[in-house]
């Protein structure tokens, strides 16, 4: 038997997520899909796979889920289409690809792996990042793929209070959630994988911090994977996934120490909502949010277990 540990964390979104807006009919299905996630990425890793491979599998079922913000479930943009970001980094190389408003992709996150597998570079936008994925074979879908009524609602109400709205917002109030995953492979390899549609009724090819590596999205072996979830503007300003990491690295904090820093202290300095799910090379896993509630499970070989939404 392998002694070496194993962990996965992943989240589907923070926000304003309270239980006297939840059915319990609805929870429950919130509740699987998480559950399901992460046990897909988890039998991956007691196999023996990558840790690359597992926060993509773990995403993949997130995206493929009408539940969340991400491939299936993305929201609207302003003018009634889908524009989605993702990235993915392998902690063992510092390789890192990412995707910012593509549409008509089934799995966003499965071409930011290509653009860091098959290019030579790291971020590819649009139309360009089209092109790139008919060169590779990722599957499409047709706009009908993407429709969703409760989505298409919250875009007319957005437009109807003129707001750019983030999908955890208090205005809108059933569905939560940009994507991600982190884990830590029984080679000491740790990776991180985010996917989001962005906000509703976004403009003027807003990009969030998803697919900005060292924003909502990094790895690094020497010190912790991380995906982060809320309001993208601050993220980036915040540099938060790097920011982590640096702390560990320069400062010599620990991954939860680190991790309450940024998104208790540092986010909220500059008054930025949201969470982030992070493991280190130990296999230790953290999961702050500084919202009433974050979709998140996580599993280790230490024997943590669990699925959590609220706080
Ligand atoms: N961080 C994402 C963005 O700003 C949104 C989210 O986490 O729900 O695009």
């Amino acid at each position: 038997m392998n002694t070496a540990p194993i962990s996965l964390a992943l989240h589907g979104g923070a926000g304003t997520i309270n239980r006297d807006q939840m059915s319990p009919e609805k929870e429950a299905n919130y509740r699987a899909t998480l559950q399901l996630a992460l046990q897909t990425g988890y039998a991956l890793l007691e196999k023996g796979a990558s840790a690359l491979d597992a926060v993509e599998a773990t995403v993949k079922v997130l995206e493929d889920s009408p539940l969340f913000n991400a491939g299936k479930g993305a929201v609207f943009t302003n003018t009634g289409t889908h524009e989605m970001d993702a990235s993915i980094m392998d902690g063992s190389n510092l390789e890192a690809g990412a995707v910012a408003g593509v549409s008509g992709i089934k799995n966003p996150i499965s071409l930011s792996r290509m653009v860091m597998e098959k290019s030579e570079h790291v971020l590819l936008m649009g139309e360009g990042a089209l092109e790139f994925a008919k060169t590779q074979n990722i599957a499409q879908e047709n706009a009908d793929y993407f429709y969703d009524e409760l989505r298409f609602n919250q875009l007319q109400e957005a437009k109807k209070n003129n707001v750019t709205q983030l999908d955890h917002s208090p205005l809108n109030e059933k569905k939560y959630g940009t994507v991600g995953a982190v884990a830590l492979d029984v080679q000491g390899n740790i990776a991180a994988a985010t996917s989001t549609g962005g906000m509703t009724n976004k403009k003027f090819g807003r990009v969030g911090d998803s697919p900005i590596i060292g924003a909502g999205n990094y790895a690094n072996n020497a010190t912790c994977a991380v995906s982060c979830t809320g309001s993208g503007e601050f993220f980036i300003r915040g540099v938060v996934a790097y920011d982590v990491s640096c702390l560990m690295e320069y400062k010599g904090l620990s991954l939860e120490d680190a991790c309450n820093e940024v998104v208790h202290n540092r986010l909220l300095k500059i008054n930025g909502d949201g969470g982030l799910v992070a493991v280190d090379a130990q296999g230790n896993v953290s999961l702050p949010f500084n919202t009433s509630g974050m979709y998140r499970a996580a599993k280790t070989s230490e024997g943590i277990d669990f699925v959590e939404i609220y706080k």
